[in-house]
């Protein structure tokens, strides 16, 4: 039977769905997580404990662990994960793109050098760092701009300046969120601050596998909301796109262009693009599925799950088909409408009553701290809709989440001035997640 190792963070919505195509697959599932599992000692050919952030430690764990148990693939399963699982696999011979290009996606910085080495349409980029003076540096930049950390995600810090005063303020927002508790862990990049040109247009996300570095495109994503700041909350995402089909061959082809500057070979994709009328400019790729619960909008072939297609790349087992299903499908994640505490949630079974809602998952509690961006990253749940048009679907999302109501309590939600709320430190565990991005 054939070993596969999922490294699983103890805050990611992607757990159950990678589990299930596990246990489908009927392969031996050993789990890795940061924190030890109090079933560790009765089940120590099944669970293990790795320090995510110390990948060559990680990976020489795993390397003895193998000893005994041979493993044949590691899949991780978020952001938080990649650089380990591309160590591990790198230790142990397994199928995964290289350390070094999965180190670039991590880093937005290192992304945009690579992708401008490579002739990849992507924005003009300055790096500061957060001791540089704000003041100066707002007059040397070229408006509207993007300030954003390098090395956070979910649109955390990601701020829009018009002006000289908005790029100060931006700037000083970014240096308090890098000085956050949560932030401070994270090692190199928590000193940078990019600076990129906005590029205006409509956005879309594509989901890809990479097999032996062809990119093979799984689906495309609208994301028919407006995303032109001053911060960049994701909502709406529906598949299949509406655009042109030759601009979406044109995102395909960039896309396919970005991977291979960034050296990425194998495993999932999930990149972010603008599309204007100079063509489809690169945001970001990452090394991994599309986050939070977005993948559930795709099924492929008889009912395989994208896990499921994952673990069998990762494994070589043979992808039977890489075609999306038919029906249009969308998500929204269901911003956070202003900070505060969350005193009650109504409506979701109007929500859910909805024609083409297939799913209404509130993550957020009553009696959390909610966090908006740009200091925060998380969103209150998601809303999953299945119709016949993808403009059915986008219309049976907003509808369900008109009919949602959050009371939100402002008052005790204030951090003291210059201090940026962490999440990681307000909210409980189980509700810091990842957004779909
Ligand atoms: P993260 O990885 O934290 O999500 P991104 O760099 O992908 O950060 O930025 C988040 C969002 O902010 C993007 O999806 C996009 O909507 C917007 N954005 C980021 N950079 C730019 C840019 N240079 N021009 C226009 N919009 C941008």
């Amino acid at each position: 039977m054939l070993r596969l190792l999922l490294l699983i963070p103890t805050t990611t919505y992607r757990t159950e769905d990678f589990v299930a195509a596990a246990a489908k697959l009927d392969v031996e599932l050993v789990v890795a997580s940061e924190r030890p599992n109090v079933l560790e000692a009765a089940l120590p050919d099944s669970l293990l404990t790795l320090d995510f952030g110390d990948p060559g430690k990680a990976a020489r764990t795993v390397a003895e662990f193998a000893r005994r148990h041979p493993v044949d693939a590691v899949v991780p399963v978020d952001d938080r994960t990649t650089m380990v699982g591309a160590a591990i696999a790198e230790r142990l011979g397994l199928r995964s793109s290289p350390v070094d290009a999965v180190s670039t996606t991590r880093n937005k910085h290192r992304m945009r050098e690579a992708f401008a080495r490579a002739g990849v349409r992507s924005p003009g980029f300055t790096l500061l760092d957060v001791s540089d003076d704000p003041e100066a540096a707002a007059g040397r930049v070229a408006y509207p701009c993007v300030l954003k950390p390098t090395i956070l995600a979910g649109s955390r810090g990601v701020i829009r300046a018009d002006d000289a005063h908005s790029f100060v303020t931006a700037f000083q927002r970014i240096s308090a969120i890098l000085r956050a508790p949560d932030v401070a862990g994270l090692g190199e990049g928590r000193e940078e601050v990019l600076v990129e040109d906005f590029i205006p247009g409509r956005e879309v996300a594509l989901e890809g596998l990479l097999v032996g570095e062809e990119l093979h495109v799984l689906a495309l994503f609208d994301k028919p909301d407006p995303l032109d700041g001053p911060y960049f909350e994701e909502t709406i995402y529906v598949t299949p796109s509406r655009l042109p089909s030759e601009v979406q061959l044109a995102i395909f082809s960039e896309t396919r262009w970005a991977a291979r500057a960034l050296g990425l070979t194998e495993g999932p994709v999930h990149a972010e693009l603008r599309v204007n009328d100079r063509g489809p400019w690169v945001v970001e790729i990452a090394a991994r599925t599309i986050g939070g619960l977005c993948s559930r909008t795709l099924r492929f072939g008889v009912g395989v799950s994208l896990e499921e297609l994952v673990i069998r790349h990762a494994l070589g087992i043979e992808l039977d088909s890489l075609e999306r299903e038919r029906q249009p499908a969308g998500v929204m994640m269901i911003p956070i409408p202003r900070g505060g505490v969350l005193r009650a949630v109504r409506g979701r079974e109007t929500a859910l009553a909805v024609s083409g809602i297939e799913d209404v998952t509130i993550s957020a509690h009553v009696g959390q701290e909610l966090v908006p961006l740009p200091e925060g990253s998380r969103y209150l749940g998601f809303l999953l809709a299945r119709a016949e048009s993808p403009e059915a679907v986008e219309q049976s999302l907003r509808e369900a989440h008109r009919r949602l109501d959050f009371d939100v309590d402002p008052s005790g939600s204030a951090p003291p001035a210059g201090v940026a709320p962490s999440p990681k430190s307000q909210d409980s565990p189980e509700s810091i997640k990842e957004p779909c991005a």
